[in-house]
């Protein structure tokens, strides 16, 4: 750097006129690696600086992202367990969960891991008296275990490997959010009548163990409401949607990360589906996921304001961005906030403007097509094209959404696959 620059700041390389970025003085400074790589960074002059943590969509620091900053990424070793946030998610006591996590992890105090850890114990089950005791055999294949578990009259899967994490895998695939719920309070009240038989010296009979786990079950329940789904939160939100009568507007980002290029997606369609209009273009690079989203939906926004449109019921799959949009605090300190106060100021302009959480199967359509305007140049505005579009979609979302739902981390079976095809 020329000595006649020392203690030149960044603010000198923008034009406060225009607000942007000053070309000329950058073109006389930098190489030109350098300079597309400047001009890529957006500014906003109007904001002040302020202390930002990279890695945090808010900016803000918490100790949980300064220990994964120092740890990195947890890897599962394979032959793990590696469903966790499906187990955290199950709405039920926590001690059940943290009792299937012990379990999951192979840290209950079975004969087999005492022994392990050189205590000088008997092997045997403390339930039946003849097998030596593991978490699978305690909790699943001891004859005492499978009585309770014959008594609930849950549809568990058969017993293909004397591998608990295979087994708890496999039901959690097959049984419905309302089984899991109870297969959870069975397992933790196996445990419970285990302890027994070891400091009480007493075994309840089956059919107790299962009437004790079902009224945990039912009075949890009672106290806690029932289990309520995300997706009936967004059915009801389209029910009062479609009382309003506007237009709905899926939109979607598609964002490489290597090249932090992004596109905008988006299709406008009447309450009953019909197609009104479609539109696709290329966005700013973007640095995260979320940012690409923010600046999607400003641009769809932008978009739908055009048409003349005056009331509009936006559908997205980015639950993070749904949060922002309908918070009332601006405690966002990143490129993102530049959008969602842009997003929040278009919102307020329109008669009536509502965004709508969906799952991501719901959007597959938007977000396939949004994929699309990586190889455009420009925007494209043939009505043909987009007619076609609009057929596309209708025959072959179900497929998308079969394949997005086999394809899925949670391995459906065909019945559900069904079930899910239907919503
Ligand atoms: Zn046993």
């Amino acid at each position: 750097m020329p000595d006649v620059l020392n203690g030149s700041i960044v603010s000198g390389l923008i034009d406060h006129n225009t607000g942007m970025w000053d070309l000329a003085i950058i073109q006389d400074i930098f190489t030109t690696a350098d300079i597309d790589r400047i001009l890529s960074v957006p500014i906003s002059p109007h904001h002040e600086d302020s202390w930002y943590w990279y890695g945090d969509p808010k900016g803000c620091y918490t100790v949980k992202e300064g220990y994964r900053r120092i740890i990195g990424d947890v890897v599962n070793p394979p032959g793990t367990y590696d469903r966790w946030l499906h187990l955290w998610k199950v709405k039920c006591p926590a001690k059940w969960k943290i009792f299937v996590w012990r379990a999951l992890s192979n840290i209950l105090p079975t004969t087999t891991n005492l022994i392990l850890k050189r205590v000088e114990i008997d092997p045997t089950c403390p339930m039946c008296g003849i097998y030596h005791e593991n978490v699978m055999h305690s909790l699943v294949l001891c004859e005492y275990s499978r009585l309770i578990w014959h008594e609930s009259s849950l549809h568990v899967p058969s017993v293909i490997d004397d591998d608990f994490n295979v087994w708890f895998r496999n039901a959690i695939s097959v049984l419905n959010k309302e089984d899991i719920f109870v297969m959870l309070a069975v397992l933790y009240h196996i445990w419970r009548a285990r302890n027994h038989a070891v400091w009480d010296a007493f075994l309840p009979v089956p059919a107790r163990v299962w009437w004790m786990a079902n009224l945990a079950a039912a009075a949890w329940k009672q106290v806690h409401g029932t289990q309520q789904p995300q997706q009936h939160v967004a059915h009801e939100a389209v029910a009062a949607s479609a009382q309003i009568g506007s237009p709905i507007c899926h939109f979607d980002a598609g964002y490489y990360p290597r090249t932090k290029s992004a596109t905008v997606r988006a299709v406008l369609t009447t309450q009953i589906g019909d197609f009104i209009a479609a539109f696709n273009a290329r966005l700013p690079p973007c640095f995260s996921p979320l940012m690409a989203e923010s600046l999607a939906c400003k641009e769809a926004l932008s978009w739908i304001k055009d048409r003349g449109l005056a009331a509009i019921t936006m559908y997205t799959d980015c639950s993070v961005l749904k949060d922002l949009l309908v918070s009332s605090s601006s405690e966002l300190f990143s490129y993102v906030s530049y959008s969602v106060d842009a997003i929040k100021a278009l919102m307020s302009s329109l008669l009536s403007c509502s965004v709508v959480l969906i799952p991501r199967t719901q959007n597959q359509g938007a977000h396939t097509l949004a994929t699309v305007a990586f190889s455009q140049e420009a925007p494209i505005v043939q009505l043909a094209f987009w007619q076609g579009v609009a057929l596309c979609l209708k025959v072959f979302t179900p497929l998308v959404n079969v394949l997005y739902i086999v394809d899925h981390d949670k391995k459906s079976s065909m019945g559900f696959v069904y079930g899910d095809e239907l919503m």
